[in-house]
């Protein structure tokens, strides 16, 4: 169940209300909104006469039943999208947002050129990975904190947010400190510790897929950092492992509209890592536009063969260039699609 507070209600009237439901053998979370105290009811207990007293506090707003095990992120919690402030961008609203950069942070030209090229082609965000999660021990870690400070100095001078990932717990302040945007990698994802400490810190979190995740077990996580505190997550699809080894991972193209329906997180579409191979990257991104993504993370690099990490499956600037322009008509329909959505859900 998911009892909301009315605006104002006093902390003896929440305090009431969780004391009620624990009665009925459920656990409590609660979330402080941008408005109203949320609660969360958890557990097995008897739903009809729970909800029925509930009702009857003057200081409760609404009480209902959510069947889904994640219940802040789904869609029957709130059926508005969730749009996300980004820089001077937001996601999830009437904006397709497109991250660019390189895989990893590597020298001040390298990144300082990469954020200048996909600023003028219309990026809304950098991204560069300073910490990095490597199969091998043996490939490039990342440059950590000079890594950070270069992806920062980058942004910086083009206007652009920055998205960089954080791979443990004792790293959350250190890479807040320079980041908009906390990414939490594939090999993340359940992390939970980590999870839990980013609902803490008031930075939006890119939550991507694991390479086995199920869609509820990535809503479950994207729960943890909402239930803790952060109400700002984005979610991205980058591909998961199968048979097929043609390609790097398998694009699960149906997470997108899947994951429209169950929450009203936005969802970021993420082709390079999906694929693993430059040249099928448009084919991808047209599509992440048509099953409505609220928009695309790609890797671009100013010599891709030169690339630290993840060279086979970035872009050139001129390639990312010619992705965005060929997008347009795509984002033409996309506009008109976001404006009939949001009309129909008022
Ligand atoms: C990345 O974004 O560079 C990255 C390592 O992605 P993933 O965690 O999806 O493999
Ligand atoms: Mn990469």
């Amino acid at each position: 169940m998911i009892i909301s507070m009315k605006l104002g209600a006093s902390k003896e009237e929440i305090d009431h209300v969780c004391q009620r439901i624990l009665e009925f053998g459920y656990k409590v979370h609660s979330i402080q909104g941008d408005e109203r105290v949320v609660i969360a009811a958890v557990g097995v207990g008897d739903v009809t006469h729970c909800l029925e007293s509930l009702h009857s506090y003057d200081a409760v707003e609404s009480a209902v039943r959510i069947s889904a095990p994640y219940k802040f992120v789904s869609k029957q919690y709130k059926a508005e999208r969730t749009r996300i402030q980004i820089g001077k961008g937001s996601i999830g609203g009437e904006e397709f947002f497109v991250v660019a950069g390189p895989c990893s942070v590597e020298t001040e030209e390298q990144i300082m050129t990469t954020a200048q090229a996909v600023a003028r082609c219309g990026a809304h965000a950098l991204r560069g990975g300073a910490f990095k999660p490597r199969t091998s021990p043996y490939d490039f870690q990342g440059l950590e904190e000079e890594g950070l400070k270069l992806l920062r100095k980058a942004g910086d001078a083009t206007g652009l947010a920055v998205i960089t990932e954080v791979m443990t717990v004792t790293n959350v302040g250190l890479v807040a400190e320079y980041t908009d945007v906390m990414q939490i990698g594939a090999r993340n994802v359940q992390n939970f510790p980590l999870l839990k400490e980013l609902g803490k810190i008031g930075r939006p979190v890119l939550l991507k897929r694991g390479l086995s995740t199920t869609i509820k077990e990535l809503l479950l996580s994207a729960e943890y950092v909402v239930t803790h505190g952060n109400p700002n997550v984005i979610l991205c699809e980058r591909g998961i492992r199968t048979f097929e080894t043609e390609t790097r991972n398998t694009l699960d193209i149906q997470a997108v509209p899947v994951l429209n329906e169950l929450t009203h997180l936005p969802v970021l579409l993420d082709p390079a890592h999906s694929s693993g191979k430059r040249s099928i990257i448009p084919a991808l991104s047209r599509a992440a536009v048509a099953v409505g993504a609220d928009g695309l993370m790609v890797e671009v690099h100013p010599k891709p063969e030169a690339a630290w990490s993840d060279g086979a499956q970035s872009l050139t600037f001129a390639e990312f260039d010619k992705l965005m322009r060929a997008l347009e008509p795509y984002l033409e329909l996309w506009n008109q699609s976001r404006v009939v959505t949001a009309a129909a859900s008022r």
